[in-house]
């Protein structure tokens, strides 16, 4: 899968740019607050018509603009798309696929599948057990959406039981109903657990095998999963990870009256990472715990190959110059296969690299460079 070629009018600070990319690696590199991160949110946008960091559609139009279009030329499972996107500062937003109109965004996620990471992503090894478990969500609802419904309905259950648990000393009639959502949430909760097992499975396996060769054979990553404590094996059947969750709900009946709040389920799941057999969030290096975030992702966009036999896109956005020399040349000569863009201030050095660089600079290609050319404007849907 990857975007042959991209043009950009009245999006961000592009006004009339196109640029082609190559089927490898492409650098992206420019002076601060010149596009960089623009163009790369212009090509995650291609894959479900979702930006990572604008809130609404309205963001990405040019200042000065009423609509801003995104036209790519994409090909994925042996076939060749022109995807548009135009986007209204008054109206709907309007997607096509060779010129025929969508309903729905979601049949853009069927072509063009990204993985991104951006600068916030580097410290998710440090931070808070929800980041990690919204990495968890986010990679497996893309690759299984029988997931993303369990979650909702674990999530609505979850709200709701909440509720009960914060009001019943007001309304004691309440607590008449928590054993029906203690019951559903279990049901729920048994499938979110089983999917994150069998994905954390995996990732750990591939996450640990990248950070080896990150890290010159120094780093050994290990992955493990810490859901509801009366879980023995995440791995085991779903009837008795459903009993798992009861047992634990029975234990912590009084507690969460107690403390009006939910404690009991995989809403506090977290996934717990090892180097060198200590906790890296404790004693991990920055380095250290940056490279083991990126082998996380690269990780992800292995499994998905796997899945799906397609490459998605990796977007990596500014993290180059959070990592030393042979990291650095790790995340440019080392990931092969499927199509790369990474952003960064320097343009790459060394006779290794041998991907496309695009140097840009107020929101226009420098040209003269060894750069992506300048390819003509395809046609757009009227
Ligand atoms: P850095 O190296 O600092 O990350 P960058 O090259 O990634 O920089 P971008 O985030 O792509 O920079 O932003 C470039 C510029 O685009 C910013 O100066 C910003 O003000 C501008 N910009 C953002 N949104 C819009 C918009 N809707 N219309 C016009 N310009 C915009
Ligand atoms: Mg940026």
């Amino acid at each position: 899968m990857r975007v042959d070629a991209i043009s950009l009018d009245g999006f961000r600070n592009y006004e009339g740019f196109s640029a082609s990319f190559s089927p490898g690696v492409n650098v992206i590199y420019g002076e601060n607050a010149q596009g960089k991160t623009n163009l790369l949110e212009a090509i995650g946008f291609l894959s479900g018509a979702r930006s990572h960091r604008a809130r609404g559609d309205k963001e990405l139009i040019g200042f000065s603009r009423d609509k801003g279009t995104i036209t790519a030329q994409v090909h994925s499972r042996d076939r060749d798309f022109l995807l548009e996107a135009q986007l209204f500062r008054g109206s709907r937003r309007k997607l096509f696929v060779n010129h025929v109109k969508l309903k729905t965004a979601g049949e853009l996620a069927g072509i063009v599948q990204t993985v991104l990471f951006c600068p916030e992503d580097l410290s998710l090894i440090k931070s808070g057990a929800a980041e990690r478990r919204a990495f968890l969500d986010h990679a497996i609802c893309q690759l299984r959406p029988r997931y993303g419904e369990a979650l909702t309905q674990y999530n609505k259950l979850l709200e709701h039981k909440t509720r009960i648990l914060r009001d019943w000393e007001k309304n004691p009639g309440l607590l008449q109903v928590l054993e029906d959502f203690n019951e559903a949430m279990a049901r729920a909760g048994a499938l979110v657990i089983h999917y994150r097992a069998h994905f954390i499975r995996k990732l750990a396996e591939k996450a640990g095998e990248i950070q080896r060769e990150f890290s010159g054979g120094r780093e050994d990553l290990s992955l493990s999963y810490a859901t509801v404590s009366t879980i023995q094996d995440p791995l085991a059947p779903t009837t008795t990870l459903y009993e798992g969750i009861r047992l634990h709900q029975e234990n912590h009946a009084q507690g969460e009256l107690a403390a009006r709040s939910c404690l009991s389920g995989p809403h506090k799941d977290d996934l717990l990472t090892e180097i060198n057999g200590q906790s890296a969030r404790q004693f991990a290096s920055q380095g250290q715990t940056r490279t083991a975030a990126l082998s996380l992702k690269l990780a992800e966009r292995e499994l998905f190959r796997d899945d799906t036999g397609q490459w998605p896109i990796l977007l990596l956005d500014d993290v180059l110059s959070e990592l030393d020399a042979r990291r650095q040349a790790f995340v440019l000569e080392r990931i092969t296969g499927g199509q790369v863009f990474i952003t960064g201030c320097d343009a790459p050095e060394g006779e290794a690299f041998s991907g496309n660089v695009l140097h840009i600079s107020q929101g226009k290609l420098v040209a003269g460079e060894r750069s992506g050319q300048e390819c003509p404007g395809f046609e757009a849907a009227p």
